[in-house]
C-alpha cells in the first residue's frame, strides 16, 4: 500500500504569493558600518585602532611617570577609549567572527557546481544563503492546510531479504561446472528457478575464474526476479548510486521533490538552488509540444525508382488510414501519428512516429513497424528489410533529425526570475547572465559545432533523473538536447529564462520503471505507473518535470559561472554599468 502523499504534487492554489515574500534576512556585517568601499573602511578602522592603542599606551606611561591614578580620565581619554572599543569590535567582526564561524561550521551543503570541465578552474563554488527551511516553506504560497497526520505505514516488504550463501555441495558442484565451462553461466536462472541463487553462484564462479574479489559489489538487497527478462542478464550484484532530492520545484502550479541519482558532488545542491530561485520568482511553466516515439527501418530495392515508389506510397495521406490500422494492432496504446521518409539511392529510411501512452515506447513502436513492414511485403515483394532500425530514428546517438523533428516528448519550459532573487540567491546579475548565455551557450556552442548542445549542463540533470526513475540512461544523448535562452525583461530588472528540449524520452511503465527503487522515485513525483484517467498523462508530466529541473540546473550553474568569472572581469574592465538593453539586443 502506498503512503498517502501530503502535498508534493498538490496544486499550489496561488502562484502569486499574497504577501510580499521576504527574501533571506540580510544580517548586517561589520564591513557595512560605513557607506564606503570595503578597503577604505578597513583602512580607516585599522588606522584608528593602532592610533588609539598608541595614544592610550602613551597616556598610561605618562600617568605612571606623574603618579596619576589610572581611573582619572580626561575627555580625550574617553574619546580614545570609545574609539578603541569601536575599532576593536569592527575588526573582530570583520576577521574574528568569520574566522571562528569558518572553524566551527562545515560549509553549507548548498555549495556546488561542477561543470563538465572539472579539472580546470571551472569548478566554481558559490555559497548559498543558508536555507533554514525548504524553500517552499519559506513562502506564503497559500498551500492547503496539512491533512491530519498520516498513519505510519510499515515499509512494504518487497522481496525476501534472506542473504544467500553458496555453501551446499550442490552449489559447489554448480560453481565448478560454470568455472570449467560445462554449465553456461546464462542458464543458471532457468536451471535453478531461483534468480538470487543463480546470481550468487555466477558471482562466485566469476571470482574464481578471474581471481578478483567482488566484495564491494552488493548481492543482497535486490529483487533478482524483477529484473529477469526485462532489465539485466547474468547479474552478479548491483551498483549503488546515491539519490538526492532537489526542490521543491514549482512548475505549472505544483510542487515536486525531484529525485536525482548521481555521484557528482554539488549537482543536487546546485539544482536545488535553481529550484529555490524559481520558487521565489513564482514558479516555472512547462509546456508539452509533441509526444511521439520514432523507429525508422532501412529497406532496400533493386532500383532507386522502386524506393521512390514506396516513399510516395507511404507519404500519401490517402494511405495513412490503412497503414495506421495495421500499425495500431501492436498495442492498445501505440497510435501511429505520421511517417517521414528519407531516401539514399536504392535505400529508403522510413521514420514512423507514434504515441505510446505512459511507456517510453521503443518496444511498442518497433512492434507496430514490424506489422507495417509485413503488410508492405504484399505490394512491394522486392523490398528487402535491412534492419528494423536504420539509424534515422535516431536512438541513443546525437542526430539532427531528433533536434529538428523531436523524438519522445518535446517540451518548452520558462520562468521569469526576479532581479532581487538573482542578486540574493544566485549572487549575480541579469546582465551577467544574459551575456554569459549569449557567449557560452549560443556562440560558444556554435563555435564548437554543437548538435543540440546549446546549454550549460542539461545532461547532468537529465541523466540523474533518468537513473533515479528507471529511464534508459543511454537515451540521455538525445534527451539532453536543449537550447537555453536568456533575456532581460521588465526594463532589464528581471530575467526570462527558457529551455527548449525536443526529444525527452521518458516512460512511467516498462523497462526499469517497475523496479522497487525506481518506482519509489516515480511515486515521489506522483507519476508512478500508468495513468488511470488519461493514458500517457504520467509520462508527459514526467517530461515537463525533467525540463523544469533542467531549467533550475541551467540557472544555477550559469549563475555560478557568471558570479565567478564574468562579474570579476566586468569589475576589472569597469563594464558593470553597461546598458542591459544593449546587452540583449
Ligand atoms: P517500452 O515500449 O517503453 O519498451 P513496453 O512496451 O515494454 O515499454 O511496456 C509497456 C507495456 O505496458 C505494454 O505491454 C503496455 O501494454 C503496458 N501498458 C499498460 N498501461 C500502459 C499505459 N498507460 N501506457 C503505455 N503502456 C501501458
Amino acid at each position: 500500500m502506498e503512503a498517502p502523499r501530503l502535498y508534493s504534487t498538490k496544486p499550489v492554489q496561488s502562484l502569486k504569493p499574497t504577501k510580499k515574500i521576504p527574501l533571506e534576512e540580510d544580517h548586517g556585517k561589520a564591513s557595512d558600518a560605513l557607506p564606503l568601499p570595503l578597503h577604505l573602511t578597513n583602512a580607516l578602522f585599522f588606522t584608528l585602532f593602532f592610533s588609539v592603542v598608541y595614544f592610550l599606551l602613551s597616556r598610561w606611561r605618562e600617568k605612571i611617570r606623574t603618579s596619576t591614578a589610572l581611573h582619572v580620565v580626561t575627555f580625550s581619554d574617553i574619546i580614545a577609549l570609545l574609539s578603541f572599543f569601536a575599532s576593536f569590535i569592527y575588526l573582530l567582526g570583520f576577521f574574528g567572527i568569520d574566522f571562528v564561524q569558518s572553524l566551527v561550521f562545515q560549509p553549507s551543503p548548498d555549495v556546488w557546481v561542477a561543470e563538465d570541465e572539472e579539472d580546470d578552474n571551472e569548478v566554481l563554488l558559490a555559497k548559498e544563503d543558508t536555507r533554514k527551511v525548504p524553500c517552499g516553506q519559506a513562502l506564503d504560497c497559500s498551500l492547503p492546510p496539512l491533512p491530519p497526520a498520516a498513519p505510519i505505514v510499515t515499509p512494504q516488504k518487497v522481496f525476501d531479504e534472506k542473504p544467500v550463501t553458496v555453501t551446499t555441495e550442490e552449489d559447489e558442484e554448480l560453481i565448478k561446472s560454470v568455472v570449467d565451462g560445462t554449465t553456461p553461466s546464462y542458464s543458471l536462472e532457468s536451471k535453478l528457478g531461483d534468480c538470487k541463487r543463480a546470481a550468487a553462484i555466477r558471482r562466485e564462479a566469476l571470482q574464481r575464474l578471474t581471481g578478483k574479489s567482488l566484495s564491494g559489489l552488493p548481492l543482497d538487497g535486490l529483487d533478482y526476479e524483477s529484473i529477469l527478462g526485462q532489465c539485466c542478464e547474468m547479474p552478479v550484484g548491483y551498483v549503488q548510486i546515491p539519490v538526492g532530492i532537489a526542490g521543491p520545484l514549482l512548475v505549472n502550479g505544483r510542487e515536486y521533490s525531484v529525485p536525482m541519482a548521481t555521484t557528482e558532488g554539488c549537482l543536487v545542491a546546485s539544482t536545488n538552488r535553481g529550484c529555490k530561485a524559481i520558487h521565489l520568482s513564482g514558479g516555472a511553466t512547462s509546456v508539452l509540444l509533441k509526444d511521439g516515439m520514432t523507429r525508422a527501418p532501412c529497406v532496400r530495392f533493386g532500383t532507386a525508382k522502386r524506393a521512390a515508389d514506396l516513399k510516395l506510397y507511404l507519404e500519401d495521406p490517402d494511405n495513412f488510414e490503412t497503414l495506421s490500422v495495421v500499425f495500431n494492432r501492436s498495442s492498445r496504446f501505440g497510435r501511429l501519428q505520421g511517417i517521414k521518409c528519407a531516401i539514399a539511392g536504392k535505400n529508403l529510411y522510413i521514420r514512423f512516429t507514434c504515441s505510446t501512452g505512459d511507456a517510453m515506447g521503443m518496444n511498442m513502436v518497433s512492434k507496430g513497424v514490424q506489422n507495417v513492414l509485413d503488410f508492405l511485403q504484399t505490394d512491394f515483394p522486392d523490398m528487402d528489410v535491412i534492419g528494423i532500425s536504420g539509424n534515422f530514428c535516431s536512438d541513443k546517438k546525437p542526430a539532427a533529425v531528433n533536434w529538428i523533428e523531436g523524438r519522445g516528448k518535446s517540451v518548452v519550459c520558462e520562468a521569469i526570475i526576479k532581479g532581487d532573487v538573482i542578486k540574493k540567491v544566485l549572487k549575480t546579475s541579469v546582465e551577467s547572465l544574459v551575456e554569459l548565455n549569449m557567449l557560452k551557450n549560443l556562440t560558444g556552442s556554435a563555435m564548437a559545432g554543437a548538435l543540440g548542445g546549446f546549454n550549460a549542463h542539461a545532461s547532468n540533470i537529465v541523466t540523474a533523473i533518468y537513473l533515479a526513475t528507471g529511464q534508459d540512461p543511454a537515451q540521455n544523448v538525445e534527451s539532453s538536447h536543449c537550447i537555453t535562452m536568456m533575456e532581460a525583461v521588465n526594463e532589464g530588472k528581471d530575467l526570462h529564462i527558457s529551455v527548449t528540449m525536443p526529444s525527452i524520452e521518458v516512460g512511467t511503465v516498462g523497462g526499469g520503471t517497475q523496479l522497487a527503487s525506481q518506482s519509489a522515485c516515480l511515486n515521489l513525483l506522483g507519476v508512478k505507473g500508468a495513468s488511470k484517467e488519461t493514458p500517457g498523462a504520467n509520462s508527459r508530466t514526467l517530461a515537463t518535470i525533467v525540463a523544469s529541473a533542467v531549467l533550475a540546473g541551467e540557472l544555477s550553474l550559469m549563475s555560478a559561472l557568471a558570479a565567478g568569472q564574468l562579474v570579476k572581469s566586468h569589475m576589472k574592465y569597469n563594464r558593470s554599468s553597461k546598458d542591459v538593453s544593449k546587452a540583449t539586443s
